[in-house]
């Protein structure tokens, strides 16, 4: 059945991987930005060189305000959402948490917990049977990240208990929710964080012996969106290469 997918950091990295990978399958794809259009624009057409339908709509995910144009934006160019990615997150640069000042702290709670809150809570009031959710935590949730982001690694925490509490609460009107929790993946994170070679360097030291690609971690996403897990819920994916 052809789907109708939100995917919120569509613009680039495994939003965009993820965008891609549905268009392949038919789907129809809104591709939520924060301020980059033309990496939004550029997903956009490779949608629909794929195959699929595509919008592409501003807005920050930590703004209520934002959220609901979002998903009306999404609704009145494609139809009614069957599927909702709930990819986009950041980080900061590495530091101990004694250094962390206040607006950091509350600018990676704002995006990556109260912004996931919000896109699940507007997911939550328009899946309807059939639909199905799915967040894009990190293997940072369980290993805490030390040293580097354990505000991230919090944020993300916060993700999987979300993962685990909706799925119960949206179960009984079969909308699924789960996560995946990605490792190393090369994408433009890490230079967000300054630290452009991260994902290659520490991916080395996994038991698999490389970072992961955005197109790794779309697939299970895209797995996760379709008919062939109808009876996956509540789940967290790990995929990080054994880390
Ligand atoms: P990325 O390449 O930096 O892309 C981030 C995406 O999120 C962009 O589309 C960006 O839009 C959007 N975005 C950022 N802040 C936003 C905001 N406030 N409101 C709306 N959109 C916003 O990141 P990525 O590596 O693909 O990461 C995607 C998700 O995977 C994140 O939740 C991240 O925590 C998680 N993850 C990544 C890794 C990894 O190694 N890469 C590992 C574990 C988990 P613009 O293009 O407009 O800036």
């Amino acid at each position: 059945m052809s789907k109708v997918v939100l995917v919120t950091g569509g613009s680039r990295g495994i939003g965009r991987a993820t965008a891609v990978l549905a268009a392949r399958r038919g789907w129809s794809v809104a591709v939520g930005y924060a301020g980059n259009a033309a990496a939004a624009e550029e997903t956009v057409a490779a949608v629909e060189a794929a195959g699929g339908r595509a919008i592409a709509l501003r807005g920050d995910v930590a703004v209520e305000a934002d959220v609901l144009a979002l998903f009306d934006g999404a609704e009145a160019a494609l139809g009614p959402l069957t599927g909702v990615v709930v990819n986009a997150g950041i980080v900061a640069p590495a530091s101990r948490l004694a250094d962390m000042d206040l607006a950091r702290l509350r600018r990676m709670f704002d995006v990556n917990v109260l912004g996931a809150y919000l896109c699940a809570r507007e997911a939550a009031r328009r899946l309807t049977a059939g639909g199905s959710i799915v967040f894009v935590s990190s293997v940072a949730a369980v290993l805490g990240a030390a040293n580097e982001y354990v505000d991230y690694a919090g944020s993300k925490g916060a993700v999987d208990t979300l993962t685990r509490g909706l799925a119960r609460e949206l179960g009984p009107a079969g909308v699924r929710v789960n996560a995946v929790r990605p490792g190393f993946i090369e994408t433009e994170i890490h230079a967000s964080g300054g630290q452009p070679d991260r994902a290659q360097r520490l991916g080395a030291t996994t038991p698999l012996g490389r970072a992961g690609t955005a197109e790794e971690v779309a697939d299970a996403i895209v797995w996760l969106l379709g008919d062939g897990a109808s009876y996956t819920t509540g789940a967290l994916i790990d995929i990080a290469g054994g880390r």
